[in-house]
């Protein structure tokens, strides 16, 4: 047997590997089985940003090594939107790195920034890509519990002295995956106070920053001031654009980290096939109607979902952005019981809190993830169990 290096075995369990794999088992069986346990857009690509990369991949300029870190084209169309969208403003050479997918700058960042032996705060429940990113650094996590009556916010005077002295990195994640919850411009200032007081770096995950609900845009968190000084943001193509199978992402925000991400990644990789850069930098920079029609998508589903729920009984806060739902357990169950009970007996698949972290327990996730009609059919399969 061939033995792998300590750091693999520090890996925590890929939890919704074994939640695919179940709920393939179940639809192998021939049941109608709805999953709204995965995170996966289910809507295509705009056609028009489809269309370019089909001209580009013709341009044989796109043929050889694109330049190690991206095209300038790209760098200046993402700092554009961000100037347009938050009104923050970005140098694309200093300021601004291409990822693959926020995914891969998500987990360098820890590589650039923690030793072993440091700390990172990290929200629970919350994306389990961070404790990945931490357990390959050889370092150890703090958790943050988000609490509902906090509305989702960390609270950072309850974060242990000891913990917070070996502080180096903390995440942070509005719309936030799972909970749904968006920050608040004040919860953003106290942010960049805490980061300045405890030298802590601020990587704010921005997947879900295009999708805000009722007429509200979730703000980003460069929009603060002082934000540049303490962190940098991870922004995608994934979820605002249908763009999740592209892996088109940045780093944005301050240029000293943003040197050390390039510098991992002038290693690893030479920068995504030029064809994508040019077909992302259309998305970013043409018309953005494709995304106000996926956020009164989205938002048509959740009143739907939240409208047959309702009349179910299961009642719960409707989201203010992404597209999860947070929903409570009935008394007497786990979530993964719950979420177990719910694929044998309604052919329904929702992601059990627990998988993001001890505080999600009590608690499973649903993403708005297909139609109306399937979603008021979840909720009228569960309805028949009668445990509300
Ligand atoms: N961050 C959060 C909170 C997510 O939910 C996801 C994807 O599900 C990502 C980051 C990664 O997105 P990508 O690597 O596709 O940009």
């Amino acid at each position: 047997t061939i033995a792998p290096a300590k750091r693999l075995q520090k890996l925590p369990e890929q939890f919704f590997a074994a939640l695919v794999a179940k709920a393939n088992a179940r639809a192998a069986t021939g049941s109608d089985v709805i999953n709204l346990g995965q995170g996966n857009p289910d809507l295509p690509t705009p056609p028009t940003i489809v269309r370019r990369l089909q001209s580009a991949a013709e341009n044989a300029k796109y043929h050889k090594y694109p330049p190690f870190r991206g095209f300038p084209f790209l760098k200046e169309a993402v700092a554009k939107r961000y100037s347009e969208d938050y009104g923050v403003e970005l140098n694309p050479e200093t300021e601004v790195a291409v990822l693959f997918g926020g995914k891969s700058g998500l987990i360098e960042i820890s590589q650039c920034l923690l030793n072993p032996g440091d700390v990172c705060l990290v929200p629970d429940p919350g994306y389990p890509d961070y404790w990945s990113g931490v357990a390959l650094a050889g370092a150890e996590m703090s958790f943050m519990p988000l609490k509902e009556k906090n509305d989702f916010l960390p609270d950072y005077s309850a974060i242990a002295p000891a913990d917070l002295e070996r502080a180096k990195l903390m995440f942070l994640n509005y719309p936030n995956n799972p909970t749904s919850a968006t920050a608040t411009p004040e919860f953003y200032e106290q942010t960049v106070a805490f980061a300045k007081n405890n030298g802590v770096v601020v990587a704010s995950d921005f997947a879900y920053g295009a999708i805000g609900f009722d007429g509200n845009r979730p703000i980003s968190f460069l929009e603060t001031p002082g934000a540049k000084e303490v962190g940098v943001e991870f922004y995608t193509l994934s979820k605002s654009y249908n763009m999740a199978g592209w892996r088109v992402g940045f780093a944005l925000g301050n240029p000293e980290i943003i040197e050390m991400i390039n510098l991992i990644q002038d290693h690893m990789y030479c920068s995504l096939f030029g064809g994508i850069q040019e077909a992302a930098a259309e998305a970013l920079s043409g018309s953005q109607q494709s995304v106000r029609e996926l956020v009164a998508t989205y938002e048509s589903r959740r009143n739907a979902l939240y409208g047959a729920l309702e009349e179910i009984g299961w009642k719960a806060t409707k989201p203010a952005g992404s597209f999860f739902c947070w929903l409570p357990v009935p008394k007497g169950h786990t979530s993964m019981s719950f979420a177990d009970l719910l694929l044998e007996q309604a052919d329904v698949v929702v992601a059990p809190g627990s998988g993001f972290g001890e505080n999600g327990e009590g608690y499973v996730r649903l993403g708005l993830l297909t139609t109306e009609d399937r979603l008021r059919e979840v909720a009228a399969r569960i309805g028949k169990l009668g445990l509300f």
